[in-house]
């Protein structure tokens, strides 16, 4: 077979960069073959470098809400480009993302803009600490607060109440304050609790998961969160890093009505820039430096381009857009949900708004567990199967699939005829 552009541009980009990436999953490697270079995107499409074009629906990983190159972002970008890329001063556009964020979540009287969602959920475990001035912290199996020391623990051993690091180079000390419990499973936490009285700091946890595939909290368990996070004077903290302005404008809290106290934001505030947050009430934000001993800093937070794509991004994003991109969520989702069943295949699909995944195993997904004992061999397949008939679905079932406000009926229509054909593929392989 002959080599595609995008096999020699990962050849070379091998020679320089750590597995010819910059963050792992880019790298194909759950689903086998040679990830696709892309040159351009525009709308619900992207173009590999041999000219190849596919219905996307990774989305960057989430922030792109309104699609590739949506016109305003990129004039808004190329309005402030001419001004300056960065000045390290304030610049008014700080202020009006920070109030945009602020007027979307309740729960959020003020903000701290940093550069990722990594550094916002690492600065709101050392908030939760600050404030409370206890060090544990519970986290949930399966799901991903960004890559900082304590929090890269995903599971140890069902028996075991510590965490394992599951990175090389994170010391055992320094995540053996790092807590897990099993998400949609209240007792885990209880018992944490019990166990470690007064020295709980507080709870993170990805509202509606997304990074062990898309699991929707049972209906109460935030709820049920939120008291207990009270009733033993623990912080709650929702890493609304994917939720956030996409299950709504309020994200996940207005969704299920359970507020956080503090929240975590990150990628579509960015609107495909780099981009992260944080916020709380400004009784609890006060700890924070400058105001407060609490450090935290950023040489390019707050960065003019990064506001103004942010800015544009949230300015479209109204009721109709909601309204829209799940309503093709859900048509596309009972499509499947449709396939499935007339192919007798061993599969499931969670959603939650315009989130979804394919699960292979016959079982209901509430948790990590569950999302570790699905055939991820059939989801590589799968994944294959769509690449060739021109859809882009992440490239790992650990994931969530993102509609975006451009994705229009067609294609969706194109989507389920290639879902048809890939599902058909994964059975007769076998
Ligand atoms: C992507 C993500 C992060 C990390 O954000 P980065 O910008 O990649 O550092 C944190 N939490 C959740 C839930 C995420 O999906």
């Amino acid at each position: 077979m002959k080599t595609t552009n995008s096999e020699k541009l990962f050849r070379r980009a091998k020679t320089v960069l750590v597995g010819g990436v910059n963050s792992p999953v880019r790298s194909f490697g759950a689903v086998g073959g040679s990830p696709l270079f892309i040159s351009r995107a525009e709308g619900p499409y992207i173009y590999d470098s041999d000219g190849n074009k596919f219905i996307d629906y990774v989305a960057s990983w989430g922030p792109l809400i309104l699609g590739h190159s949506h016109p305003s972002v990129i004039k808004a970008v190329e309005g402030r480009l001419a001004l300056g890329t960065s000045f390290g001063a304030p610049c008014e556009l700080e202020t009006e993302l920070a109030l945009l964020v602020a007027k979307s979540f309740p729960s959020i009287e003020k903000v701290r803009l940093t550069n990722s969602g990594t550094e916002a959920t690492m600065s709101a475990i050392r908030l939760a600490r600050a404030v409370t001035a206890r060090e544990y912290i519970i986290k949930f199996e399966g799901c991903y607060h960004g890559h900082s020391d304590f929090l890269l623990v995903k599971s140890g051993s069902g028996a075991t109440t510590f965490g394992n690091p599951s990175s090389a180079g994170v010391p055992k000390s320094f995540v053996n304050k790092t807590l897990l419990a099993r998400y949609n499973d209240m007792d885990s936490v209880e018992k944490l609790f019990t166990r470690y009285p007064r020295k709980i700091a507080g709870v993170i946890i990805e509202p509606v998961a997304g990074n062990m595939g898309v699991v929707t909290p049972e209906p109460d368990f935030l709820g049920k969160l939120r008291l207990a996070c009270a009733k033993h004077g623990a912080i709650l903290i929702f890493d609304e890093v994917i939720t956030g302005f996409r299950l709504g404008r309020g994200g996940a809290q207005e969704r299920f009505g359970t507020a956080a106290d503090i929240t975590c934001l990150g990628k579509i505030i960015g609107g495909g820039l780099p981009v992260g947050a944080y916020g709380a009430s400004a009784d609890m934000m006060r700890m924070v430096s400058p105001e407060g001993p609490m450090y935290q800093a950023g040489t390019l937070s707050g960065n003019p381009l990064a506001m103004a794509a942010g800015i544009a991004t949230i300015k479209k994003l109204d009721a109709r857009n909601y309204k829209h991109i799940e309503n093709l969520t859900e048509f596309l989702v009972s499509g499947i949900r449709g396939i499935i069943s007339e192919l007798g295949i061993e599969a499931t699909v969670n959603s939650e708004g315009s989130m979804f995944t394919v699960f292979f195993t016959a079982k209901r997904v509430t948790d990590y567990a569950g999302a570790l004992g699905c055939d991820t061999a059939r989801y590589a397949r799968f994944f294959r199967s769509l690449l060739q008939n021109g859809v882009m679905f992440p490239p790992s079932q650990f994931e969530s699939v993102f509609v975006s406000a451009v994705h229009t009926k067609k294609e969706i229509g194109r989507t389920l005829r290639a879902i048809r054909a890939a599902l058909l593929e994964v059975c007769s392989g076998e």
